[in-house]
């Protein structure tokens, strides 16, 4: 007699994949994923959408209760596929929403790979050579931006927060040694630009630092960090007798592109460590988990161009390569392959100049005592994850190899071209301006008036003029209605999905300046559906002025 739960058991087992070559099986395994794909693809339409809007059901999510019996593969894979259904595809040439990438097929493949396997990267004793992977990429990734490969180290982490946590930890441990062991006992300071990310305040608040300390230094029109007041803020720390954890620098800004000067941020840094005397070297992260990718341009000919690319993009990659190519003069560098490198998530790599500032946080063999027995590459001792996957570096590979330089520059050149293309026409136009022309990324920040608004100066006005309060918050209203109008559009197959910033930077005198916001980042974009932005647009104010006549 078999028992029930045998009975079960021998049922589940074909749920997973065989561990002894079973070709019929594989089959099973294969078609399964296939019919899930196809189930997907039945969701495509022309609209940058899967399936239909919907609207969330928190309440029914709420009632969700383990069954009691095993479910299908199939019925589950159902179940699963239902769940992408209003998903945006931000692949699609109608999607210009945010810094979201579509993966390409062989890094979903790096990403699928590991997940059948589970190599964990915390040793290479479970990880084999998938934990070479690791070390491939570090040293791609290293040479591609400026380090030396032979001295450079890095680690995969959890994201574009995770690399600057850790490179806010190795500046926390050479400000204050010893932090790991006796915790944070004096006042330590983290300073970054007004528009970096926030990940500068968690990381603040993770690590003991508290979010007190972040000082946000203000920028340029061009969402650069000013290098003058970012001195006088550390004079005034060091003066106090405060240490300084980290100076942070944006490498690419998440809504504008704005790109840091490191070179002046090295220089400061380097002389106050002379003037100061100071017994430690303040840390400089460079969060360029957006901006890394321009790196493939340090070696290229802007001026022989051999890919062709057009003038206005020539100038538009010359005007970030400018600032990417001093990234090497960071101490730490974030990268994020899942936003600017095509991969899925989570793929992020902080790679440390120096790997022997690794053993700022290494942790002894005695606590790890069942790991690391055996093997040379044991991560692990220095991650603050324990297990981790092997996914983000294959996915990473994967990318790196099917690119080549040429591959990346094409890619990021097309990007740049049709936002470019995008800038052209909105600046062509009365009722439409640009608000970060001096930014020259993939992503661009506009807002729209209505008829009779002169925009040669209400723009600048706006930012710089408190009598124009009220008039810059009707316009905040007018350009959120807008979005509106055009996404709804989208959703119908017509128009172009945007995106709205609730805050694209602050007026001189404290107002939040609302923008509409074209993030091109997919390798389907073409100049019709730049044409169809504007199109949107002008729709989008014809009704807006037949409501007003009403
Ligand atoms: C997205 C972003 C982050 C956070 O990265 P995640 O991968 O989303 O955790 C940090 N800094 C900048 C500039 C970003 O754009």
């Amino acid at each position: 007699m078999t028992a029930a739960y045998q009975t079960i058991v021998e049922e589940l087992r074909q749920s997973f994949p065989q561990p002894v070559s079973d070709r019929v099986h594989d089959a099973y395994f294969v078609f399964s994923f296939l019919r899930a794909l196809d189930q997907v693809d039945a969701l495509k339409s022309l609209t940058p959408l899967l399936g239909k809007p919907e609207t969330l059901d928190y309440a029914a999510a709420r009632e969700s209760r383990v069954d009691q019996d095993p479910r299908t593969l199939e019925a589950v894979t159902k179940d699963l596929v239902e769940h992408l259904s209003g998903m945006f595809i931000f692949g699609h040439p109608r999607a210009q929403i945010n810094v979201v990438p579509a993966p390409t097929i062989v890094s979903i493949i790096g990403g699928m790979l590991p997940s059948i396997y589970n190599p964990n990267l915390v040793s290479d004793e479970s990880s084999r050579k998938v934990a070479l992977a690791e070390v491939e990429v570090i040293a791609m990734a290293s040479n591609l931006l400026g380090y030396d490969a032979a001295e450079a180290g890095g680690v995969f982490t959890f994201g574009g927060t995770g690399t600057t946590l850790y490179g806010v930890k190795l500046g926390l441990e050479k400000a204050c040694p010893d932090s790991f062991r006796l915790g944070v006992r004096e006042p330590a300071y983290i300073l970054c630009s007004e528009r970096a990310h926030y990940a500068a305040l968690s990381v603040a608040g993770w690590l003991g630092i508290g979010t007190d300390q972040v000082i946000q230094i203000p920028t340029t029109a061009e969402n650069e960090l000013r290098p003058c007041l970012l001195e006088s803020h550390l004079r005034q720390i060091l003066h106090d007798g405060g240490k300084i954890a980290a100076i942070i620098a944006t490498m690419g800004t998440t809504d504008a592109f704005g790109l840091d000067d490191l070179q002046a941020i090295r220089e400061i840094r380097d002389r106050l460590v002379d003037e100061f005397a100071l017994d430690y070297v303040p840390h400089i992260h460079a969060d360029a988990v957006i901006g890394w990718a321009w790196g493939v341009f340090n070696d290229y000919d802007l001026h022989a161009n051999p890919l062709g690319f057009r003038h206005r993009t020539v100038r538009a990659l010359a005007g970030t390569k400018r600032r990417i190519q001093h990234l090497a003069l960071a101490d730490s560098i974030g990268i994020d392959f899942h936003k600017t490198g095509f991969t899925p998530y989570v793929s992020s790599l902080v790679l440390i100049k120096n790997a022997h500032d690794l053993k700022l946080i290494s942790r002894s063999q005695e606590t790890t005592p069942y790991l690391f027995q055996s093997g040379q590459y044991h991560p692990g001792k220095y991650t603050l994850e324990t297990t981790r996957s092997g996914g983000g570096p294959m996915a990473a590979l994967a990318n790196l190899r099917l690119f080549g330089k040429d591959g990346l520059r094409s890619l990021l050149g097309h990007l740049v071209e049709m936002a470019e293309v995008l800038r052209e026409q909105l600046e062509g136009h009365a009722a439409t301006t640009v608000l970060n022309g001096g930014n020259f990324g993939p992503v661009t920040l506009f807002r729209v008036y209505p008829e009779g608004v002169d925009t040669f100066s209400i723009p600048q006005r706006e930012r710089t003029d408190p009598s124009y309060r009220d008039r810059l918050l009707e316009y905040n209203a007018y350009n959120r209605r807008i979005f509106e109008l055009i996404q709804q559009d989208a959703l119908q197959g017509h128009g172009v999905v945007i995106s709205l910033t609730d805050c694209y930077r602050e007026t001189d005198y404290g107002e939040p300046i609302v923008a509409l916001k074209s993030y091109i980042l997919s390798p389907f974009s073409q100049e019709k559906y730049v044409a169809a932005v504007l199109e949107s647009i002008w729709d989008a104010r014809a009704k807006i002025a037949a409501e007003q006549k009403k």
